[in-house]
């Protein structure tokens, strides 16, 4: 598969990566969520630096923490990439997104990549296969020991399920970060940028793959006790802010 390396995804960078001062209490800045079904929740340990209350220093040498391994769940036009983006150059760990990983292999021009156009066009999902070897085919050029946050992978229970196969060997993740977003206002967020009734049938059908295929990944990874949930209906520097905060803190 024709795929590049590349270190970034593509994000456009956030105008700032600097979330500022803010609450330590995560009650204040997260959702009320139901608590965690699995017994295995821990706090995640952050760079040393990161912190919801304070600037970063990803790129200090004296940075000990272990790596950290999350994954970003969360309906589209949530802002998962976005806040992936901030996390990512706050925390210092690479991310993979497979929107971007797709995109660029629908621009190859390549049989598979007009397929994955015409897939991604309509606003369903690229199948398991196609997307499991993209992700596979990059982690492979990624340094997994240095952690990761994964921004739209897995979207499926079978993605779910190829993933914990492939960290197997790397460890398993630290956390599940989910960014929920009433659906009245994704779909406010959506037409907001284009007008078109093909716009909008995509937007209604990107949600409805979401409701079907993604959001069950919610309760898997709750069972697992690793979901961690934050209000994404909110500016984005605090959205930023409670993320940090979920993944240092207990969840309420
Ligand atoms: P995104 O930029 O994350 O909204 O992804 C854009 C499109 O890429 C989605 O609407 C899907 O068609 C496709 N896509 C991205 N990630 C996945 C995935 N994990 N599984 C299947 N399709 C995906």
């Amino acid at each position: 598969m024709p795929l590049t390396p590349e270190p970034g995804t593509g994000h456009v960078p956030p105008k700032t990566a600097d979330f500022g001062p803010s609450s330590t209490d995560p009650c204040a800045a997260s959702p009320a969520v139901a608590p965690a079904e699995g017994a295995g929740w821990a706090p995640v340990a952050l760079p040393m630096g990161a912190s919801a209350a304070g600037r970063p220093d990803a790129a200090s040498p004296s940075n000990a923490a272990p790596p950290l391994r999350v994954v970003f769940l969360g309906p589209p036009n949530a802002g998962k990439g976005t806040q992936a983006a901030m996390l990512r150059e706050k925390l210092g760990v690479p991310g993979i997104t497979t929107g971007d990983l797709l995109r660029r292999e629908a621009a190859s021009g390549t049989a598979l990549g007009l397929r994955v156009k015409g897939i991604m066009e309509s606003g369903g999902l690229v199948d398991d296969a196609t997307v499991d070897e993209v992700v596979r085919e990059h982690l492979r050029q990624v340094d997994l020991r240095r952690g990761f946050l994964l921004d739209g992978y897995p979207r499926t229970r079978a993605q779910a399920e190829t993933l914990a196969g492939i960290l197997a060997a790397a460890g398993p993740l630290d956390a599940v970060l989910l960014i929920a977003v009433p659906e009245e206002e994704l779909l406010r967020r959506a037409l907001a940028r284009g007008r078109s009734d093909d716009r909008e049938e995509v937007v209604r059908a990107r949600l409805r793959v979401y409701r079907e295929e993604t959001e069950p990944l919610i309760g898997y990874y709750r069972r697992l006790g690793l979901l961690r949930e934050v209000d994404g209906n909110q500016p984005i520097e605090e959205v930023g802010r409670a993320l940090l905060a979920a993944l240092e803190a207990h969840p309420v």
